[in-house]
């Protein structure tokens, strides 16, 4: 399911030039002039269509298994609950870019006016999509995530003036990077970059995640997600290559401060690259897209899928698939048909990358709902 918000904030547009021209053509790269000190506006690159569209979250979540992937990409499932997790997260994010754009001074109150507005709106007038009602799971568990989200952004604001020193470059600014995998096939790498940001030392990819603990500070450096973001960005921009020199990652705990929490509340690591770094990670990802496009070839050869789609099960499933919380996955294993069960739970063929084509929603990020990794 996808809410895009709109109408009712109308500041939600980010101010990229040229979108009027936006009607049928997709950005080949959304660029921004050069390196500044001030923060400069985006201007559209239209060229190139957008071909076989993939992300980094697609290829990450085929690695994690192959009947999730089937799933989300292949069958294009959408689950009709909204989770709480994700409408703070996309929230969050949403306050955070319109803050380091300099469109606010002050993100928590316009996160609060935001997501006050959405339940009210859920509370009156349910949503629709496609004819079909869309509930929330609990309203009264959104309005816990909006006094906590409100909470976090009011100290984020306080860490970032102590802790940070940088210049904005852009926020969710989009990428699309032409390529071909190991055969010569064709397809657009695509990703929404949170925050691009330079000083001193270069530029690097800041990315934010709400979270419960800081657990993944240990293994962030190996993420692919904070190696390929910094390598598109240099592939977007060669005449930047020698500045990008990595990403960040900054993660807002989901907790209040108070005198029984205890801090830190917030968490940063860098991720810095070696010139061989990035050279791997552009071979890493063409051999990930070959996996990916073998593996289409077999689904579109016919036959039965379950010869090329199995599941990979593991501890993890109860906490970051949603195929594991509304019985799909298990309905997969027992023989059943799924496309029926999954009727129940939301939609089926659902375009995975309807963010990347849809005019108004390339410029308008605030999206709400598919986040295969289970999170921010
Ligand atoms: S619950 Fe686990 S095994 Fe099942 S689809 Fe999800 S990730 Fe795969």
């Amino acid at each position: 399911m996808e809410i895009i918000l709109g109408g009712f904030l109308p500041n939600l547009r980010l101010p990229l030039a040229g979108d009027a021209a936006l009607s049928k053509a997709l950005p080949l790269v959304i660029s921004t002039e050069v390196l500044g000190n001030q923060q400069q506006e985006s201007v559209l690159s239209l060229s190139a269509p957008l071909v076989r569209p993939v992300r980094n979250s697609e290829l990450s979540v085929l690695r994690r298994c192959k009947l999730k992937w089937y799933f989300t990409f292949w069958l294009g499932f959408l689950s009709s609950k909204i989770n709480k997790h994700f409408w703070l997260g996309t929230l969050v994010h949403f306050a955070l870019s319109e803050y380091h754009l300099g469109r606010t001074t002050d993100p928590a109150h316009l996160f609060n006016q935001v997501g006050k507005e959405l339940i009210a709106a859920e509370r009156i007038d349910p949503i629709t999509v496609g004819g079909e009602v869309i509930e929330f799971d609990n309203v009264a568990e959104l309005e816990i995530a909006l006094e906590l989200g409100t909470a976090m952004l009011e100290g984020y604001v306080d860490w970032h003036k102590q802790n940070d020193d940088f210049d904005v470059i852009d926020t969710e600014l989009g990428l699309y990077i032409q390529m071909q995998d190991y055969y010569d096939r064709p397809f657009t790498m695509v990703a929404r970059l949170d925050l691009v940001q330079e000083n001193s030392e270069g530029v690097r990819v800041r990315d934010f995640k709400t979270a419960a603990d800081f657990r993944d500070q240990k293994w962030i450096d190996q993420d692919q997600q904070f190696r390929r973001y910094p390598w598109m960005l240099r592939q977007a921009h060669p005449d930047w290559a020698s500045d990008v020199i990595g990403s960040e990652w900054v993660a807002l705990r989901k907790m209040k401060e108070s005198n029984r929490s205890k801090p830190p509340y917030f968490m940063r690591e860098l991720i810095d690259l070696t010139e061989e770094d990035f050279v791997e990670v552009g071979h890493e990802l063409r051999a990930e897209a070959t996996d990916l496009f073998d593996l289409e070839a077999k689904l579109q050869e016919g036959g039965d899928v379950r010869q090329v789609i199995y599941p990979n099960p593991m501890e993890r499933c109860t906490w970051d698939c949603d195929y594991s919380s509304n019985g799909l996955c298990q309905a997969w294993r027992r023989g059943l048909d799924v496309t029926e069960f999954g009727d129940h739970f939301g939609q089926w063929g659902v375009d995975p990358y309807i963010e990347y084509k849809d005019e108004w929603a390339v410029a308008v990020p605030v999206v709400i709902g598919r986040r295969e990794e289970g999170g921010h």
